[in-house]
């Protein structure tokens, strides 16, 4: 069974096609500049070239047109015919408290996804758009919507109600819905695979750490704590996100600095993290290569950030009874072995112990932890694609 696998943008989409027998990719391409001169369109076959192209892509169905021609082309194609997808698996920002695990885009489906466009105003249209354009060259197949969203359903309350006036929640709908919930089911997955302990009973904090980060506690395989909340803002300082701040900054920020709201959103959103820190560049790899110059201000963003994480992962083991591992990921959970090394010494307090030699791996699977730590600590490498097509075979299956 083949699934192909959309993860749509205002103005780029990202494409995937999977073999579920094998769990094998069969391609991948990337669609940029949509709606703009010069688009740009990159396709990779499994055993090909990378294959570049300045197309004019006008929209979301002229791109995808072109993949499925990419696709099936006599030469570079690896399907024959489009008939052979079974499937298609939509990525989707935001499915709030509405949309609680992976589903079938009907129209209603369809409706709720755009009742939540206001809590996430970038990205759900854009989602869309490319949910639309698949829809009118599949019509015949079901579409899978997969929410980042979906697998922090599970949180109770006390992880998900902030401490403001109840009424907030209950009129505004305020509270913590939690993100890269694709990525954090993924490795909590694959981790529990690789440990032999079922899914259902295994526990751990997965350590999401991209330009975006986050943590999230996993108990019986559910998140039941996460350190994104009602947006993408808070936790963990990020590649130019501050991550938690005392709001009394921003009100001083308002009221006494002269900013606008717009101004503060760009500082906290945009100049801040990494980025803010170091006055260097919000790439981890920049910051270590600054580090090993002797830059101050370079180690002092990674101090912090290594705080910051090491001080969350301690925080959301309030939330289970045993942990059987710490789980890193994304660009620099998976690369930054330096920034693991830092961050894993401030855990020590547990008997936690990092193995040096064992942790200088990059962008692979390995246990990092020394025989005698009190709690595993592992490198899984992310694939939100596979999740993705996993869960759509899955409501695939079910809808049958
Ligand atoms: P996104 O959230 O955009 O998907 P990624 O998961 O790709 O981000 O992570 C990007 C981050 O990963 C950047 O800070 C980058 O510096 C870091 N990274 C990538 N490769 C390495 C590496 N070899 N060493 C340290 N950090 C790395």
């Amino acid at each position: 069974m083949k699934i192909l696998v959309i993860n749509s943008g205002s103005s780029s989409i990202k494409f995937q096609l999977l073999n579920m027998k094998t769990q094998e990719l069969l391609c991948k391409g990337l669609i940029e500049r949509i709606g703009l001169n010069d688009s740009i369109f990159t396709y990779e076959p499994k055993d090909g070239e990378k294959i570049k192209k300045i197309l004019d892509i006008k929209d979301h169905v002229i791109g995808l047109e072109n993949a499925m021609k990419m696709i099936t082309d006599e030469k570079v194609g690896v399907i024959k015919s489009i008939d052979e997808i079974k499937a298609v698996g939509h990525r989707i920002v935001h499915g709030a408290d509405k949309i609680l695990d992976s589903v079938n885009l009907t129209a209603e489906n369809i409706k709720t996804v755009e009742a939540c466009v206001p809590l996430a105003p970038l990205h759900n249209p854009a989602n869309l758009m490319g949910v639309e354009a698949m829809k009118k060259l599949l019509p015949n197949v079901i579409h899978v919507g997969v929410f980042d969203t979906a697998f922090h359903s599970t949180m109770p309350q006390e992880s998900y109600i902030y401490a403001i006036p109840y009424e907030m929640y209950e009129k505004h709908g305020i509270r913590r819905f939690g993100f890269h919930g694709t990525s954090h089911k993924y490795v909590a997955m694959k981790a529990a695979e690789k440990l032999n302990i079922p899914f259902d009973k295994f526990n751990c904090i997965t350590v999401h750490l991209g330009n975006g980060s986050s943590l999230t506690a996993v108990k019986n395989g559910k998140s039941v704590d996460t350190t994104l909340g009602y947006g993408t803002m808070c936790g963990v300082p990020m590649g130019t996100r501050a991550g938690d701040i005392d709001p009394a900054i921003v009100l001083h920020m308002l009221d006494n600095l002269g900013l606008s709201t717009k101004e503060v959103n760009n500082i906290l959103y945009k100049k801040s993290g990494l980025l803010g820190l170091s006055g260097i560049s919000s790439d981890m790899r920049d910051i270590e290569l600054k580090i090993k110059e002797g830059n101050e201000r370079a180690k002092l963003a990674l101090d912090v950030f290594a705080h910051q994480v090491a001080k969350n992962i301690l925080a959301l083991a309030a939330n289970l009874d045993k942990i059987d591992a710490i789980i890193f990921t994304a660009g620099i959970g998976e690369n930054g072995y330096e920034a693991r090394e830092v961050i894993a010494k401030r855990l020590s307090v547990f008997g936690i112990k990092i193995d040096n030699e064992k942790n200088k791996i990059r962008g692979e699977y390995g246990i990092i932890s020394k025989e005698d730590s009190q709690v595993k600590l592992m490198v899984v490498p992310t694939n939100e694609e596979l999740m993705i097509a996993l869960d759509t075979k899955r409501i695939f299956e079910e809808a049958k």
